[in-house]
């Protein structure tokens, strides 16, 4: 009798789950399931290069930077947070107050819906690297002003040489605009991938402008799905 109760338990415990995950999909506009959601983690290796151990000790040598007068009105210094080892990367532009209070990135609303974003897609943050263009907040979250781009951005890139990603997704059209080099849209930039130094480079939908503007979400929901399809052939790809 035990055991039918045990098993029954997991039942309810299964159809709580999936219920959970249709209400997020619902809440994030997807009208459609993702249909490889697995319960395991993504197990994705590296087939060559070091194993990152520098990340940490690159925060510690940046971490106090005054390269640019941002120094000056921020609360944190926002490094980044995520999977040193990760083989996806998410890039966004710059912390917002939030992530300035609390020296994470995307942690405010649009954090909220990029971890849902995640979800639907079967990754969480301890699976992949998140960090932004600027370390540091520009004041009343106006844009990266060029000149700060090009004293921060460097760091970005050593971030990147670091944890050396199979893929990168850029969250807005300003990373992707500034780690591709182009002054294209966001709307013909996203839907493909592009290429970044050998690495496979897709650009999205910034989650803030998610909240903002309905008609953005099965774009993104598209982006996603290619995300995942391309993460999952890389894996296959790796072994
Ligand atoms: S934005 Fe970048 S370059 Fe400017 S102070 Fe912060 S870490 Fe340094």
């Amino acid at each position: 009798m035990a055991m039918v109760n045990d098993e029954y338990e997991k039942m309810l415990q299964a159809f709580a789950l999936a219920k959970n995950f249709l209400r997020q999909q619902v809440e994030l506009g997807f009208d459609e399931v993702y249909t490889q959601v697995k319960t395991k983690k993504p197990t994705a290796k590296k087939e060559d290069g070091p194993v990152p151990t520098g990340l940490s000790d690159f925060y510690h040598e940046i971490k106090n930077c005054k390269k640019c007068h941002l120094y000056r009105t921020r609360t944190n210094f926002v490094f980044g947070v995520g999977n040193p080892e990760a083989n996806l990367m998410l890039i966004g532009e710059a912390p917002g107050k939030e992530e300035d209070l609390q020296g994470e990135p995307f942690v405010g609303a649009a954090g909220k819906l990029l971890d849902r974003m995640l979800a639907a897609i079967n990754f969480s943050r301890e699976d992949v690297f998140i960090a932004n263009i600027l370390k540091c907040r520009p004041p009343e979250n106006r844009d990266p002003r060029p000149d700060e781009i090009e004293t921060c951005k460097p760091y970005l890139l050593e971030q990147i040489k670091l944890i050396q990603p199979k893929i990168i997704c850029a969250l807005g059209r300003i990373s992707a605009q500034v780690l591709l080099q182009t002054k294209s849209a966001l709307g013909q930039l996203r839907g493909e991938f592009h290429d970044f130094n050998g690495i496979k480079f897709l650009v999205t939908y910034h989650p803030a402008a998610l909240l903002r503007y309905q008609q953005y979400k099965r774009p993104a929901w598209e982006d996603l799905k290619l995300l995942r399809k391309e993460y999952d052939k890389l894996k296959i790809l790796a072994g």
